[in-house]
């Protein structure tokens, strides 16, 4: 049990000139009012007030919220009344204590009529004073943290009533240490084995976890000091709570949860966050579109932070984020950051602008009479990542903000979503990729002839649609392989006079499976199809010696025998050959609709020049090639920019901004500030060709105070 002078000790060392009188006086008088009183536990019932006021000390608040804390429960279990408080603590003291009284009388079980009254109670309440619902999440907290001394029934109850609304509002407030406390609580609660499993899962891998941990936070850290770049790095856990819903959201096993562990960079500035994702970037390979610059643009709850996924030492996927310290402490206490040290000052003068939501809400309440309705507009703002829309028969399915007609599809059923060739938002017909908003019907139209495309990949949100998408090309596409394979080994043997069909059956065939490193006949077929085997390879098992001599043909036709082999990707075209191996000149880093040309290297294929590259210039013209853009790629191609601009705050994360508001990934970036209030930044970036550059470049030019961007050249 924590005791009143660790509670004062704590104050003193965050807010040493606090009114610490007024946090003893209400000790001495909880004390008093709760004598003789003892909790299911069999503890002293002090002890819940007492526990709430310590974590109300975690998230540093003012001391007429500690000692609010400590009458939490005055008013509701004792015979105090509200006029001895405001007597006593004064009426901010007891304004907080009667709210929170208020909203433990709420319910949120019933008739959706009262729980929608309820949540309207509550939103009035966290208007009135921010403080009531702080302190009626410690409340929570601590009656979760003791739930064993409850009965089987009141547990449940309890810790389902936790996950629905007050984990979200933890949530909601950025308070992400006790929202996951919240969360993981009520998981034991409720799904007591998943919640084993997963605890003897991580600590089962805990030990081999922490070397790595280690490892990493060491390439990191020397990185950076390398960079001059001061910082602290830190390596944490996901919640339990948090794996298990990435396991149903993705539908995966623990083990295919790739981001159990997280790493943490903190700095002292933003400019050194940019500085330092240059640097993370420089040693590991991002992965594109995982980078998200909650700096530029932060969430709802206020939350700020970089974020990238790079692909790490051992080729595993790390997440990182980069933060500086003030972000970090908002990062974890949320609401509570802008409350810290601000003794004496009242809710929504300063902070007006944090809680826009919170009075959109309360504005709403006064018109929104229907029930329903008001339900559904504190759901959106409560779950602010969401998007709610109805079946043709009224049921409401929630999908993420983005979500389109295809993740609704397969919401409904993976064959619905597998036939899905069109859709109807509100009776109209909409584009597959349309972005769905809460309250629309959605209706999806299927053919049974329909198949998925791979284009969807490039819209959809939910994992479910995703991984179902994939499933469906990769079957797809073995089908044509092994047909494309079968082909060109029955052609193969033909020629050498031999029949597949029977040679397939012999042990001679059983030979190359494995030697060529397959499972299966089916398997090895494929792979011909694939590019990877070429059927000579097969048919050298059968074939008499001498029949085998590769043919000799030009230098490009041995290149594409060899080529073949690797995976067709490339945005190139060479003229008479396809899928030909090439790499793209670092010199010049030449883009998609530039004028390129092409320089044949021994064993390397092809690399690519601009035309006007002086290496290019410089080529044996005996080795030239010609060459072509494909018509389109997916592809991106790394490009060097340089900004000059005036340094002005802010103005790095506006540049990042409008970089990835294109869908250019940064590949790295650096920042140096000259004498003359200049800043120079250099930004490595992933384009898809050079329209894509020009825009990107005209956008960033448009930002106040760039002076000038230029692409690096040569
Ligand atoms: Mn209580």
């Amino acid at each position: 049990m924590i005791r009143i002078t660790d509670i004062l000790d704590r104050i003193n060392i965050y807010h040493p000139e606090a009114d610490l009188d007024l946090v003893e006086r209400a000790y001495v008088y909880s004390a008093r009012i709760h004598e003789g009183q003892v909790r299911l536990s069999g503890e002293p019932y002090l002890s819940h007030p007492l526990e709430v006021a310590g974590l109300l000390t975690q998230l540093k608040l003012d001391t007429v919220s500690v000692a609010a804390g400590l009458l939490h429960d005055a008013l509701e279990d004792t015979s105090a009344t509200a006029e001895e408080l405001t007597g006593m603590f004064g009426p901010q003291v007891t304004r907080i204590v009667e709210g929170v009284t208020k909203l433990s009388s709420l319910s949120f079980r019933s008739s959706e009529a009262r729980q929608a009254e309820s949540f309207r109670k509550m939103i009035l309440a966290m208007a009135d004073d921010i403080r009531v619902i702080l302190t009626k999440l410690c409340d929570r907290l601590h009656n979760m943290r003791t739930l064993q001394f409850q009965t089987e029934h009141k547990q449940v109850r309890i810790a389902q009533e936790t996950l629905d609304i007050y984990a979200p509002i933890a949530n909601r407030l950025g308070i992400s240490w006790i929202k996951n406390e919240l969360e993981d609580i009520s998981f034991l609660y409720l799904h007591p084995h998943k919640y084993r499993e997963i605890e003897k899962q991580v600590a089962r891998k805990r030990e081999e976890q922490q070397e790595y941990i280690d490892t990493i936070k060491e390439v990191i850290q020397e990185k950076m000091t390398a960079s001059h770049l001061n910082c602290e790095v830190q390596g944490r856990h996901k919640h339990f709570y948090g794996i298990y819903q990435k396991m149903v959201a993705q539908q995966v096993a623990f083990e295919d949860v790739y981001d159990i562990l997280g790493f943490r960079i903190i700095l002292e500035t933003v400019q050194q966050c940019y500085e330092a994702l240059g640097v993370i970037h420089s040693i590991w390979k991002p992965i594109p579109k995982r980078f998200k610059d909650h700096i530029g643009i932060p969430k709802a709850n206020m939350y700020q932070s970089l974020h990238t996924t790079v692909v790490g030492p051992f080729g595993e996927r790390v997440e990182i984020q980069i933060r500086t310290r003030d972000m970090d402490r908002v990062a974890k206490d949320g609401i509570a950051a802008h409350w810290q040290y601000k003794e004496g000052r009242s809710f929504d003068e300063e902070d007006s602008q944090v809680f826009a939501w919170l009075r959109k809400l309360v504005e709403e309440q006064k018109y929104v009479k229907d029930p329903n309705e008001f339900m559904e507009t504190v759901r959106i703002e409560l779950f602010p990542d969401e998007v709610y829309v109805f079946t043709p028969r009224g049921d409401v399915l929630s999908l993420p903000r983005g979500a389109t007609p295809v993740d609704f599809a397969y919401a409904i059923h993976s064959e619905v979503g597998n036939q899905c060739m069109g859709a109807k938002v509100n009776g109209r017909m909409v584009p597959l990729k349309y972005e769905l908003k809460t309250g629309q019907r959605v209706e999806v139209i299927t053919s049974p002839n329909h198949r998925p495309s791979k284009d969807w990949l490039n819209f959809v949100k939910t994992a479910k649609a995703r991984s179902r998408i994939r499933q469906h090309i990769k079957a797809e596409e073995r089908k044509q392989s092994l047909e494309l394979g079968r082909e060109l080994c029955d052609k193969a043997f033909r020629k050498h006079h031999l029949s597949l069909s029977k040679q397939m059956k012999t042990a001679g065939f059983q030979k190359a499976i494995e030697d060529l490193g397959y499972k299966t006949a089916e398997d090895l077929i494929a792979g011909v199809g694939y590019g990877k085997v070429t059927p000579l390879q097969i048919v050298r098992y059968f074939a008499a010696r001498g029949e085998l001599e590769e043919p000799k043909e030009g230098l490009v036709h041995k290149l594409k025998g060899r080529m073949r082999r690797t995976r067709p990707k490339s945005g190139i075209l060479v003229k008479g050959v396809d899928n030909i191996l090439v790499r793209y000149g670092k010199c010049c880093n030449p883009l998609p609709g530039e004028p390129v040309t092409g320089y044949i290297t021994r064993g390397q294929g092809i690399t690519v020049h601009r035309v006007n590259c002086p290496h290019a210039l410089n080529m044996d013209p005996a080795r030239r090639i010609e060459l072509q853009w494909a018509p389109e790629t997916d592809e991106l191609y790394p490009v060097r920019i340089h900004i000059l601009c005036h340094d002005k705050m802010g103005l790095l994360a506006g540049i990042t901004g409008a970089i990835s508001d294109l869908e250019a990934n940064i590949l790295d970036a650096s920042v140096k500030t000259g004498a003359d209030q200049k800043a120079e930044c250099y930004f490595t970036i992933a384009v898809s060709g050079a329209q894509h550059l020009d825009k990107v470049m005209k956008s960033v030019k448009k930002i106040k105070n760039v002076i000038a961007v230029s692409r690096i050249e040569g």
